[in-house]
């Protein structure tokens, strides 16, 4: 059982605030992603968490219990960072072993631990080798299985999956999310990953300079993004922004109009709408505009074009095939699209 609450926790470094005012409780067995650009603030948020590295104001709590004070040693926590630290000269066998040790587990229970952590990410196998002699992405499991084989009441995972090729991210990626179901662990995983945080939490944090932007279910962060901060962030392409004007339901920028927009605010707003949302259409539509460019995506065809002075992606059919330049318009109706704040960012309706 781990709940984990964050009151108003803050870092700073003199003037400058690497987190400002983190409040949330995290459920016991929760999968939270944080998720930001780099230097947003999500690596000093886990660090706090673990212990090394002070919060200049606010509490921590685990069950309750303020852990503030409390020496890394002493919080039940296991971090899995990017650079995973094995020890060279060690065999995978005592690499997995050594937190067993430091923290005076009696030696009767090493065997059967190591061997169910490495079980649980398929290293049985390479217990006898070294470090040098395993790939990147055995390695990483070997760092996974370090922390599993406390089995920890937290998991605090900083970017674990940086090093590894694409397709061993994806399967490690699921082996991660299982292995956290399996434990019942509550679970803090940082990345500026996008993809792996829609794809692993129950719930993300999004933050920047600092400061969270959003909470929420990956659903609730794709589909009602709280600023245009989440909305050009979250998504593959982002979701487009086009800034303009909106009147009695109208917005007009440049050769763009579309109306039917349901809301009381008049004035300069930013529109999105995402790629594949929006279709290319022949006929009448609310953007004319040349095609700037065509990605074969193999499921579908990513068109972008320019429009209100940037440029738009328009997700098309498979086979849709235009030649860079072309005249193309895309239909963008009013049901579709997300409305902010021309001035602060936030969402209006
Ligand atoms: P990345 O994805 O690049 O790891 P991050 O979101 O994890 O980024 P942090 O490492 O938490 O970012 O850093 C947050 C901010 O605090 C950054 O602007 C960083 O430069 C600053 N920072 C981190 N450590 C210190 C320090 N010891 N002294 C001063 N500033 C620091």
């Amino acid at each position: 059982m781990a709940e984990i609450q964050l009151r108003n926790v803050s870092k700073r470094w003199g003037s400058f605030v690497g987190v400002k005012e983190f409040d949330l409780t995290i459920a016991d067995q929760e999968f939270l992603v944080l998720l930001g650009p780099s230097g947003c603030g999500k690596t000093t948020t886990m660090r706090m968490i673990a212990g090394l590295e002070d919060a200049s104001g606010g509490d921590i709590l685990v069950d309750g219990k303020r852990i503030n004070d409390l020496d890394p040693k002493d919080r039940d926590v296991a971090m899995v960072f990017q650079s995973y630290a094995l020890y060279p000269n060690m065999n995978v066998y005592d690499n997995i072993r050594f937190p067993l040790k430091v923290r005076g587990v009696p030696q009767s229970e090493h065997d059967d631990r190591v061997k169910r952590a490495s079980a649980m990410v398929e290293l049985d196998e390479f217990l006898h080798r070294k470090p040098a002699e395993l790939s990147g992405g055995q390695r990483q499991r070997v760092a996974l299985a370090r922390a599993v084989v406390r089995e920890p009441n937290v998991f605090l995972m900083d970017e674990p999956l940086s090093n590894l090729d694409a397709k061993l991210r994806v399967s490690t990626r699921a082996q991660i999310k299982n292995l956290s179901h399996e434990l019942k662990t509550t679970t803090i995983y940082v990345t500026h990953d996008q993809i792996e945080a829609m794809t692993l939490a129950d719930r993300v944090v999004v933050m920047n300079k600092g400061v969270v932007q959003q909470v929420g279910t990956p659903t609730e962060i794709y589909d009602n993004p709280a600023n245009t901060f989440v909305a050009g962030f979250i998504g593959s392409p982002a979701m487009n922004l086009m800034d303009g004007v909106l009147e009695n339901g109208t917005f007009t920028a440049e050769n763009i109009n579309i109306p039917g927009l349901t809301t009381g605010h008049n004035g300069p707003v930013t529109l999105g709408f995402r790629a594949e949302d929006a279709t290319v259409a022949d006929g009448q539509s609310q953007a004319n505009s040349q095609v700037y460019s065509l990605e074969l995506l193999g499921e579908a065809t990513m068109v972008t074009m320019r429009a209100a002075g940037t440029i738009i992606s328009v997700k098309s059919g498979k086979d849709y095939r235009v030649d860079i330049g072309d005249s193309v318009s895309a239909s963008i109706p009013a049901s579709i699209c997300h409305l902010f704040d021309a001035s602060t960012g936030d969402r209006l309706t």
